[in-house]
């Protein structure tokens, strides 16, 4: 532990440096980042290969490629984003000059954890250092060949003291939470997100906290089924449903549910065809959460699926009829299986969500736009799609974050730059001002105070 708090020391020094407060010295760091991680692809491929037996494509598509669209975006937009916003000011200031100035908090700390090993910790550094902060990442121990990778990128691009990682597990993460940082952004389940903005508390700092549960999928009667369950097996089994996103259950109208379940099954066939012998699916990250998974798996509800292979950890795209009371409703399910659940209206599904916690993403497959408006505006969720799933965490344009136990606070492109920068505000006076709120406050002179102020 000691290790820990030399890192800290060497990181509260570097910030004190005043390096990171110029926009040359990001844009440097990102580029170098971005080549870094360019020069480094195969080994980050094949660590993703072992952690979680992830092909090159989808390891491009879902980690390398979103994480250098984030550096390539903050390239463009960083500089604009770090100046200081001139704000007009009211009479009452009058003559004064106002404005917001973006700085960094200073320390940061950043936990990642093993779904998306590579992008989930890459990511956040990325919008942290836009913004001008020092790093301390602790990645995940769950993803140990994909943490190693990490952490020798991290070493290659950065000076020792602006970005640094601590490896470990549970007790390593606990001590870096005691410490004092400046920020802490956690990306991780809802469990020790709580332990998280707990013990950020005892130094009051600020949080943003990406966490998890379960995302309905509704598909109302009147959605494109064939369009709506090849989105929906794209969504779900990306990662083989070990992404915090995925569609955790889909709740459909009773009147096409056999039609939807008939779609959804030609659609894993096409998408995901002989899934165990395949040497690019993705496995359960392991045999825990193998288990856990397989214990969902009850053969009588199997629509579809539902064969599980121990020795490589792959658990088969599974479809299985479910009701609120099933066991896989009742927590987030993190894996390839997909209950079914169905409504009779639209305001039985408004009523039956409100029973779960707010959702970090909610999809709706509709043709009708008043039905897409509704589910929109009445149920509570982070973000979402409408006729599709998960696209909406993949343009830095769109914040991504979650809302009350799946998260606070937002990261990605502008939001993540905002997440890390604390705003100034400033006004700035000259000799010349009026009078009237100095003391003795006359009649008239409170005249005027109630005229500037209403
Ligand atoms: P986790 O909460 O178990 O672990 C996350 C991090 O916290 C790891 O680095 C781990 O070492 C550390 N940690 C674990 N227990 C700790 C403790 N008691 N005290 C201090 N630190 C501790 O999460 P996980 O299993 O790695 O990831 C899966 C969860 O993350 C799912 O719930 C998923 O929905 C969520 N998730 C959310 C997002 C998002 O962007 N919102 C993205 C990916 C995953």
């Amino acid at each position: 532990m000691k290790e820990i708090l030399e890192v800290l020391e060497r990181q509260r020094q570097f910030f004190l440096t005043g390096k990171t407060r110029e926009f040359a010295f990001r844009k440097q760091a990102l580029k170098k980042l971005r080549d870094n991680i360019l020069d480094m692809k195969e080994e980050i491929f094949e660590a993703l290969k072992k952690d979680l037996n992830k092909s090159e494509e989808e390891s491009y598509m879902t980690e390398v490629g979103l994480t250098l669209s984030e550096i390539s975006y903050m390239l463009k937009k960083g500089r604009k984003f770090s100046r200081k916003k001139r704000v007009v000011l009211s009479m009452a200031q009058f003559p004064a000059k106002g404005y917001k100035m973006p700085v960094p908090y200073g320390n940061v700390l950043i936990i990642s954890p093993w779904n998306y090993p590579f992008m989930l910790a890459i990511e956040p550094i990325v919008d942290a250092i836009t913004a001008g902060n020092c790093v301390v990442l602790k990645p995940s121990e769950i993803s140990p060949n994909v943490s190693e990778v990490v952490k020798k990128l991290i070493e290659k691009t950065f000076e020792r003291g602006f970005v640094d990682v601590v490896m470990g597990g549970k007790e390593e993460c606990s001590y870096l939470l005691d410490q004092d940082f400046d920020y802490i952004f956690f990306t991780g389940s809802t469990r020790v997100g709580k332990i998280v903005m707990e013990k950020a508390s005892q130094h009051f700092t600020p949080v943003t906290l990406e966490l998890g549960g379960k995302c309905p999928c509704i598909v109302d009667k009147s959605a494109d089924l064939k369009l709506t369950a090849r989105r929906i097996v794209f969504g779900k089994f990306l990662n083989s449903g070990q992404t915090c996103v995925a569609p955790d259950f889909v709740y459909c109208d009773r009147t096409i549910k056999d039609k939807l379940i008939e779609e959804l099954i030609q659609e894993i066939k096409r998408q995901y065809n002989n899934a165990l012998t395949s040497e690019d699916y993705p496995k359960m990250i392991n045999a825990k959460q193998f288990n856990v998974m397989k214990a969902f798996i009850e053969k009588d509800k199997v629509i579809y699926g539902g064969e599980c292979d121990e020795k490589t950890l792959k658990i088969e795209p599974t479809l299985i009829s479910s009701t609120f009371e099933s066991e896989a409703m009742q927590d987030e399910i993190f894996g390839p299986i997909l209950p079914i659940v169905t409504f009779d209206n639209l305001s039985e599904c408004e009523e039956n969500l409100r029973r779960f916690s707010k959702p970090l993403a909610l999809y709706i497959f509709s043709r009708d736009k008043r039905v897409q408006k509704q589910i929109a505006i009445n149920c509570d969720f982070g973000g979402g799609c409408i006729n599709d799933t998960i696209m909406h965490i993949a343009d830095p344009k769109l914040g991504f974050g979650g809302i009350k136990q799946s998260g606070i606070g937002s990261y990605h492109g502008k939001s993540g730059f905002d997440t890390f920068t604390h705003y100034k505000s400033i006004v700035k006076k000259g000799k010349i001002d009026l009078p009237m709120r100095y003391h003795p406050i006359s009649k008239i002179k409170y005249k005027i105070i109630k005229m500037f102020l209403k």
